[in-house]
């Protein structure tokens, strides 16, 4: 192994120390000292994006909010075989079971969800990952594309379990209209993070990676999601699919803590980078927002054509409008719609169940009896 000595030639200790050394035997143990001094990270500064501090070293923490979120989406581990399902395939293939509007909703949904938390993992892995440059952040979006994996298990793992045409549920991606126009609208903003010559740095660089941000975490994850979790919730409160509904309630448990990440995320680099919030900029993303509900409330009639379970695309209008001003406000924006309202409070209980209880671990809570979720 190299000595200090043999490493670090006098004239790279020049440029390092910023003053002239005669020989190599003046790099005393006092300026050893100093260079190590020099290299190690200092908390303050850490920075979300174009950080110039080591991205290996996590500690000190400055993101103290970040390392929680991971230790508590750790603390929610979950498999989804560890749910039984078996009910619901007697379910499925009862021809009493389900209605043929259920059948239809389960399917669609399905279409959506097969391939949404792959476009998740792929948009963290090949693209935001890289561009985040506080260590804290990077480890909980590790754990992030790890519980992305396990949705797509999840629900491959129903599709799988009901016996249900595998060649047409993971294709509606590409064949069913409602389903490909909501990829459409994400997929440019995954790709421009993917793209290799990509890099931060520059204020419009860095206003991409806020608006993919936004798109993320309050359009796809915050909006996207919320027919589909309702839906097949509505299911399981009804004793339909009870199994496939308690691997959703686990989902939109990671879920809702992936989008409350990517919010505190957001409005981290706003405190950072004030300049990158501009009237323009608010602008485009208002526009973004009002295409984004007008997409999923297009999903939603396509869903249930018809009143189904008590519900039906119009009462989505409204709760559509509702969330997406929530998200407006947890950025720091005003609240954009009216005519909101939520005619779903039962889903508010859900998304706020006791994110830090481990149901395997935890028999009763108010959620649950036995091994098993409760639908009141
Ligand atoms: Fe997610």
């Amino acid at each position: 192994m190299l000595s200090f000595e043999e490493e670090v030639s006098p004239h790279s200790i020049e440029q390092r120390f910023g003053h002239r050394l005669s020989s190599v035997d003046e790099v005393t143990a006092e300026e050893k000292g100093t260079h190590a001094t020099l290299r190690r990270v200092r908390a303050e500064d850490k920075c979300i994006i174009n950080g110039q501090t080591d991205v290996n070293q996590l500690v000190p923490f400055k993101y103290k909010w970040a390392w929680d979120k991971y230790l508590a989406g750790c603390a929610n581990h979950w498999m989804p075989q560890e749910i039984n399902m078996s009910r619901d395939i007697g379910q499925w293939k009862d021809p009493n079971g389900l209605s043929d509007d259920e059948r239809r909703l389960v399917k669609r949904n399905l279409g959506f969800f097969v391939t949404a938390d792959s476009l998740a993992a792929n948009n963290i892995v090949l693209g935001t990952y890289r561009h985040i440059t506080a260590p804290e952040c990077r480890q909980y979006l590790l754990r992030q594309a790890f519980e992305e994996a396990i949705h797509t298990h999840a629900y491959q793992y129903i599709v799988e379990s009901l016996g249900l045409d595998e060649g047409e549920v993971f294709n509606a991606y590409n064949e069913i209209p409602s389903i490909r126009a909501k990829d459409e609208f994400l997929i440019p903003f995954i790709n421009t993070l993917t793209n290799p010559e990509f890099c931060t740095g520059t204020m419009e660089a860095d206003q991409t990676l806020l608006k993919s941000l936004i798109v993320f975490a309050c359009l796809m994850e915050g909006l996207f999601f919320y027919v589909g979790f309702t839906q097949i919730l509505a299911l399981g409160r009804q004793n339909k699919m009870t199994g496939a509904a308690e691997q959703y309630q686990y989902i939109l448990r990671d879920e809702s803590m992936h989008c409350n990440f990517g919010i505190d995320l957001i409005n981290q680099i706003k405190l950072e980078n004030p300049r990158l919030w501009t009237v323009e900029f608010r602008a485009e993303i208002a526009g973004l927002f009002k295409a984004a509900v007008d997409l999923e409330y297009r999903y939603a009639e396509d869903t249930m054509p018809r009143g189904v379970l008590g519900l039906n695309a119009d009462m989505f209008k409204g709760y559509l409008r509702y969330i997406a001003n929530r998200r407006c406000q947890q950025i720091g924006l005003d609240a954009m719609f009216s005519g909101e309202e939520n005619p779903f409070p039962w889903m508010s209980e859900m998304i706020d169940l006791k994110k830090e209880k481990n149901f395997f671990e935890t028999r009763v809570t108010e959620y649950q009896t036995g091994g098993a979720l409760s639908w009141d």
